[in-house]
């Protein structure tokens, strides 16, 4: 059967001053119902700009995008904005790391749970707002009959994003697209969020994709994991395969800084060297090869002339042999 979130070939291109950015160049990946799939790599990977794409959040004067993109057997690409505003808070849903960019100041936190609920569902108001009650009771909010009438800014931190969540599955969706839902809260908040999600959605079934730069995260929320380097996914495979045998070196380089849950995450990242390219002009052949210290491995310089492909199911878009991925990853890499 056809999977449930499917994304063929993406390319997403933004017109800035500067000219051409190439956010997203040429990404495929599926996503099945019921199952997680974690997306890691650095800022300007093109990890957020694809999960805007697939809810259609982009100005279509200033983007171009080219591919496919099914959910569940609809395509979103060209779709009219009334049908991608039906999808989005019904079908499927966004929890933002930043709960004050989703949640309004001005209005009761029940009330923002309440009126997408009546809007989608085409309930009467007092149902919508026993279902803000319930939800908020399930993300965990203390007193949720209450609170339901607090603003955000009566609640904390940890209690906003809570409410965000709430809010992203009162219409139960099908798809959850959580961005660095996590990064801003202290570790014990973070924790009790992640398994939070967990039975959510053992309880609704969603798909989750869940973007991070946070491997310690991702390796307890995903079954599926996609490395992104420069708008293009570099490695694939299950989060126990990619986390245990890496094979690209990028993959490689985010492992061997994997920072522990809560840890700050950029700091941690920076012992990869050198900086992520540029997507204005993006370096030719391998991405990653101004960075990489394996070309001379590949040798005749593949690396900068020839773009190395992703295969299909488990695999890493590199031209070192299976062979000098073991040498180098177990040799050179693991003892450190
Ligand atoms: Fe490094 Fe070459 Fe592999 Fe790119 S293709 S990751 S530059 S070895
Ligand atoms: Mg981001």
């Amino acid at each position: 059967s056809d999977p449930f979130l499917s994304v063929r070939d993406l390319y997403v291109r933004f017109s800035t001053e500067d000219g051409t950015v190439k956010a997203v160049d040429g990404l495929s990946f599926d996503l099945e119902r019921g199952r997680t799939l974690g997306i890691v790599g650095e800022s300007g990977s093109g990890k957020s700009v694809t999960n805007l794409t697939v809810l259609g959040l982009h100005n279509p004067k200033t983007t171009q995008i080219a591919g496919e993109i099914v959910l569940d057997g609809q395509e979103l690409i060209g779709a009219r904005e009334r049908t991608l505003e039906t999808l989005r808070g019904n079908k499927m849903a966004m929890i933002f790391q930043d709960p004050l960019t989703a949640l309004s100041p001005y209005y009761t936190v029940g009330r923002q749970i309440a009126e997408p609920y009546r809007k989608h569902r085409g309930v009467s108001r007092r149902e919508a707002h026993l279902r803000a009650v319930e939800m908020l009771a399930k993300v965990g909010i203390p007193q949720p009959k209450l609170r339901v009438n607090d603003y955000p800014h009566q609640f904390s931190g940890g209690m906003r994003q809570r409410a965000m969540i709430a809010m992203a599955l009162a219409c139960d969706p099908d798809l959850l697209i959580a961005d660095e839902p996590t990064t801003a809260l202290d570790v014990t908040v973070q924790a009790q969020i992640l398994d939070l999600l967990k039975d959510l959605q053992q309880e609704f079934g969603s798909a989750i994709v869940f973007i991070t730069h946070d491997l310690g995260v991702i390796s307890t929320m995903a079954d599926d994991l996609l490395v992104m380097y420069a708008g293009r996914a570099v490695e694939r495979g299950s989060v126990g395969e990619v986390l245990r045998s890496p094979q690209h070196p990028y993959t490689w380089g985010l492992l061997s800084s994997m920072p522990r849950l809560g840890s700050d995450v950029d700091k941690a990242l920076t012992p990869i060297p050198g900086s992520p390219p540029s997507l204005l002009n993006p370096p030719s052949g391998c991405p990653f090869h101004p960075r990489c210290a394996f070309p001379e491995q590949v040798g005749g310089g593949r690396c900068a002339t020839e773009r190395p492909a992703l295969p299909e199911g488990r695999g890493a878009a590199c031209h070192l042999t299976a062979e000098q991925q073991r040498t180098v990853f177990i040799d050179q890499i693991k003892p450190r």
